[in-house]
């Protein structure tokens, strides 16, 4: 489904990716782990298109799309969230969701009908955002603003629209983050939900029981380096990586 090949990246002497090529097979969920400043957003960075400045090249289902840009790379179906929530505060959750459905072409042109108050495409539109919004548990949030809403809905929030621009690889940067106990199981099994529709995850974690509850596969970076690759008890086990997090002691 991905691939990456030689990938390096320089910020001003600062190597921070150097020669990583990672594989993501389709259907599979990934984690990617690694200290603070290994490295993991600078290469969502680079697949999502949101740096060009980089060496190697990356493939999406077997296509060169090295160095094209982020929008273009999202109408060919990676979608991403973000570790900053990217969420709209003075319209509701449910006018948030809209915004899922803008973005690919076929939608903008249901958007125009919508509009138009065209009232078939009103209601099959407002059929989606229902069954998106119960898919994700969040119905009972959706007249409700932001602010109103704890941070784990938001969460939900943010895959829900991502899932809504039907992506085929889905980038989750952190999604556990923020999360108490109760929400991190829940987004375990939304993560699950989306994997069972066919959804290939690659996702930046520092959470490792919410890794262990998901990966099929991890790659450490430390560094700018690929350190280790395996299954989840094979990276955790193994001794690059302990070093990594812990120092020499
Ligand atoms: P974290 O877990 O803290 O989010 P990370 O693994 O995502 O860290 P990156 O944010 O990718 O790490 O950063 C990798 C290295 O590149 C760090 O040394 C960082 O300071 C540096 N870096 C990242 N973005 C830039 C930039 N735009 N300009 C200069 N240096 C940068």
């Amino acid at each position: 489904m991905l691939r990456t090949e030689h990938i390096s990246v320089n910020f001003g002497g600062i190597k921070a990716l150097d020669d990583v090529n990672i594989r993501v097979e389709s259907g599979n969920i990934v984690a990617l782990i690694g200290p603070n400043g290994a490295g993991k957003t600078t290469l969502f960075n680079v697949i999502t298109g949101f740096i060009s400045g980089y060496s190697g090249k990356v493939f999406f289902q077997d296509e060169d799309i090295s160095h094209v840009a982020p929008n273009v790379i999202f109408q060919k179906g990676i979608s991403r969230t973000f570790q900053n929530l990217k969420i709209i505060n003075d319209v509701t959750i449910k006018e948030n969701l809209i915004l899922g459905l803008l973005k690919k072409k076929i939608k903008k042109y249901y958007f125009k009908n919508f509009f138009r108050m065209d009232k078939n495409f009103r209601k099959e539109i407002e059929q989606t955002l229902e069954n998106t919004l119960e898919l994700f548990g969040i119905s009972e949030w959706k007249d409700k603003t932001p602010d109103e809403a704890p941070y784990g809905v938001l969460k939900y929030l943010e895959l829900a629209r991502s899932y809504l621009s039907s992506p085929s690889l889905l980038l989750l940067d952190e999604p556990a983050a923020g999360l108490n106990n109760f929400e991190k199981e829940k987004m375990i099994e939304l993560i699950k939900k989306l994997k069972n529709e066919g959804i290939t995850v690659l996702m930046v974690e520092h959470d490792m029981n919410f890794i262990s509850s998901l990966a099929d596969k991890v790659y450490c970076l430390n560094f700018g380096k690929i350190i280790a690759e395996g299954s989840y008890i094979e990276v955790r086990n193994n001794p690059d990586v302990m070093k990594a997090y812990l120092g020499d002691e």
